[in-house]
């Protein structure tokens, strides 16, 4: 069997993409583990993006996906990492449905390389500040029930998260992120994170315990890269302490656009805007920012639309 062919079933071999929740020590710490490595190459390959902006943007897209892991039916969280540096502002949202997507403001951006020969992702963000909204589904539609921010620490996402829910949600955390690129081509090797909080009566003795396996855990790269599941990076990240699974889901790269919601925002925009947009350009281009769909309507669709509005009826 030629090496080759071994690299590249390796690579087409990525297992599905997995969240596990688990409780330990008496249900006084929560931990999260997700393998990302599918969800986070699509990412990659919808958008384009080089290899510091796939990595600083699937770090926030497992983030994401950890966090919402708390969440309920229907309601969603959306992370902006407002940095100031090449790679602009990143928007990672997940779902408790385990559906992820988001994007890069300038995901064609690399950066020179660190002293250690490591992908320097704090350069690529930059300064700024990081925003964590949650939005409940009630009865008059999606809303907003919760945004903190807080400045960032190092652009380098998990420990920014890691600082956000210590500081703005007043939970204990821990935070592992990471995304390993292949060399040369663009393909996501491994891709994976866990969490770990410890709720009010965790007492100290387990404290320092968690925090002493954590900091002796590998790196969460070396372990998604050796195959490991969801539940083997709960088992390293809290060493010999007991726990138990608590649920399970799928995770997936999925965006919530369509061809019948960009028809939607140009009704939204009413007749003048259609008409204008149908006189200079003869047809319309709408682009997805999440996934980068693009949905291209014609003249006629512009007409019928148009037509549409004016008659006061849906289109
Ligand atoms: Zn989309």
């Amino acid at each position: 069997m030629s090496s080759s062919f071994t690299a590249a079933s390796v690579r087409g071999a990525a297992p599905p993409d997995r969240l596990v929740q688990a409780v330990a020590a008496d249900d006084a710490v929560r931990v999260v583990a997700a393998t990302t490595t599918r969800l986070v190459q699509e990412a990659c390959r919808r958008h384009g993006s080089w290899k510091t902006a796939t990595v600083a943007l699937g770090r926030a897209l497992t983030g994401a996906a950890l966090i919402a892991s708390s969440l309920k039916t229907s309601e969603r969280v959306t992370i902006h990492i407002e940095g100031r540096g090449p790679v602009g502002t990143i928007t990672a949202e997940a779902n408790a449905q385990g559906g992820v997507r988001g994007y890069a403001r300038h995901p064609q951006t690399d950066v020179p390389l660190r002293p250690d020969g490591k992908l320097d992702v704090g350069a690529a963000v930059g300064k700024g500040v990081l925003h964590v909204i949650r939005e409940g589904s009630f009865e008059i539609g999606l809303m907003e029930a919760y945004r903190g921010s807080v400045p960032l620490v190092s652009g380098e996402i998990a420990e920014d998260l890691t600082y956000y829910l210590s500081r703005s949600e007043q939970t204990p955390s821990a935070m592992s992120l990471g995304v390993y690129m292949e060399a040369g081509d663009g393909v996501v090797g491994a891709a994976g994170g866990f969490l770990v909080q410890t709720l009010p009566d965790a007492d100290e003795a387990i404290i320092s315990r968690l925090e002493r396996t954590i900091a002796a855990a590998p790196l969460i790269t070396e372990m998604t890269r050796a195959g490991a599941t969801p539940e083997d990076i709960i088992r390293q990240a809290l060493g010999d302490l007991d726990w138990r699974p608590l649920s399970e889901r799928p995770l997936s790269f999925v965006c919530a656009c369509s061809r019948e919601r960009a028809e939607r925002l140009l009704l939204a925009l009413g007749g003048d805007e259609m008409r204008a947009i149908l006189a200079e350009q003869g047809q319309a281009e709408l682009n997805c920012h999440y996934c980068n769909a693009v949905y291209r309507l014609s003249a006629a669709d512009l007409q019928r639309l148009i037509e549409a509005e004016a008659s006061g009826a849906e289109a």
